[in-house]
């Protein structure tokens, strides 16, 4: 696996705010990496520090393995603010001076508005943009240049579903096209559904980094209820896997320590012992509520 970016245990003071603690990770090439973490988490903080707009106090970091230098980073495409684009001009003509100004050729302009699909309308006028298709040539100028990495800051902010829907479809496509992308989203919904890795970010501290499918697992446990439930606890306290017993108003919910057993090898198991079941069904805690105990339990 080779290494993108490599942040090395980053702390930042803002005077006696402490932004961000010790924070540490690895993207991966290929990744779509999400940055999570509630409104003032450090996730912009971050951000700004690994694109060289901000110092941390302590720590460091490596882009593709090297340190840092100014010309390494002008083959990032990033979007940390909204760019200030002429209302009175074309998407097309915009794009042509933001080129212009970090002086690159405009061969590429075409393509790059073909790829955020703004080519039928590249030659409207900036203010008969939609908030998606604005959202879009923003992206589109980060891509002029055609950088490996793209650095997006909250890249749905302030859309409608559409819009949200328009980005992430472009997301994966830029991630097809061979991109890696780090995004940073206070949006749990966001970094699930277009993320490959995750990082939770909360007061400034790490709370846990890795592919999203092993951080943001959706948990199985199984409600099941009986006359008696001290009665029903006991006989399944000897069932193979038996990880916890949790008891709820009126039902009992039974965690296991690996896969879920069916439902009707806990029934069985119940009947042969003289239980009979009158409530049983599989559940799914949501990734929702999983973000908020992993947030939550820091913060106490
Ligand atoms: P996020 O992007 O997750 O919302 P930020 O990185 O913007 O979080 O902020 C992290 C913390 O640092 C917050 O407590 C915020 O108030 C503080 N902070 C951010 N920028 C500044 C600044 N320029 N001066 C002082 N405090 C700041």
């Amino acid at each position: 696996m080779e290494t993108i970016l490599k942040l090395n245990r980053i702390t930042k003071f803002y005077g006696r705010i402490r932004a961000l603690n010790e924070v540490g990770f690895v993207v991966p090439r290929g990744a779509i990496f999400g940055v999570l973490g509630p409104n003032g988490s450090g996730k912009t903080t971050l951000l700004g520090i690994v694109m060289g707009v901000l110092r941390s106090n302590s720590g460091d970091f490596n882009w593709f393995d090297l340190p840092p230098t100014h010309l390494q980073r002008q083959q990032i495409g990033c979007l940390l603010e909204t760019p200030n684009f002429y209302h009175y001009l074309s998407g097309k003509r915009n794009l042509e001076i933001v080129a212009q100004i970090r002086q690159r050729g405009h061969a590429d302009i075409d393509a790059v508005l073909d790829l955020v699909r703004l080519t039928e309308r590249k030659d409207s006028k900036f203010n008969t943009y939609s908030l998606g298709m604005k959202q879009r040539l923003a992206i589109a100028s980060c891509l002029l240049g055609n950088p490996s990495v793209l650095v997006f800051d909250e890249p749905t902010n302030g859309l409608d579903p559409a819009g949200i829907a328009e980005i992430r479809s472009l997301i994966r496509r830029l991630a097809e096209e061979g991109k890696t992308i780090i995004l940073a989203s206070h949006l749990l919904d966001e970094v699930e559904k277009v993320c490959t890795h995750v990082a939770i970010l909360q007061r400034g501290n790490l709370l846990t980094a890795g592919r999203v499918s092993e951080k943001l697992v959706n948990e199985e446990f199984v409600e099941a209820g009986s006359e008696d439930l001290t009665q029903l606890s006991q006989i399944m306290s000897a069932f193979p896997g038996l990880k916890e017993t949790k008891k709820m108003d009126g039902h009992l919910e039974f965690h296991f320590q690996d896969d879920t057993p069916r439902l009707s090898e806990i029934n069985l198991f119940c009947y042969q012992k003289g239980i009979i079941l009158n409530h049983l069904l599989l559940r799914k805690r949501s990734l929702e509520s999983k973000f908020i105990e992993l947030t939550k339990s820091e913060s106490n």
